[in-house]
């Protein structure tokens, strides 16, 4: 973006992005991989209040609920991963899908 049009922005610029539930469409049918959330390792969980919620912040999808427990939205999360990496107290893993998809049937 060039300066002058910098310049025009009143607002603060920021790198948080606030993605929005189903801008990728639902990606939920080509996952391979599939956050399961132990919840009794959550720490919202375990305190009872709204505390961390990284999973939450970092997902890039916006398919994680903002509860306790957090839950995930299968229909739109693509099995990434981020969420199982940030969360601090190992609560999510990342299982096959197909796993899933038999159980499913
Ligand atoms: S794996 Fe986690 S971070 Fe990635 S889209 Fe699914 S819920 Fe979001
Ligand atoms: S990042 Fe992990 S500990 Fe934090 S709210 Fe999410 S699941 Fe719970």
């Amino acid at each position: 973006m060039d300066k002058e049009k910098l310049k025009t922005i009143k607002r603060p610029i920021s790198s948080v992005a606030r993605p929005v539930k189903g801008e990728a469409g639902k990606t939920g049918n080509w996952r391979s991989l599939r956050p399961v959330l132990i919840a009794e390792k959550c720490i919202m969980v375990k305190k009872g209040e709204m505390s961390c919620l990284r999973c939450w912040l970092y997902c890039p999808e916006a398919c994680i609920s903002k509860t306790i427990p957090p839950k995930h939205d299968y229909e739109y999360c693509k099995g990434c991963g981020i969420c199982a990496e940030e969360c601090p107290a190992k609560a999510i893993v990342m299982e096959e899908e197909a796993k899933y998809r038999e159980e499913e049937k």
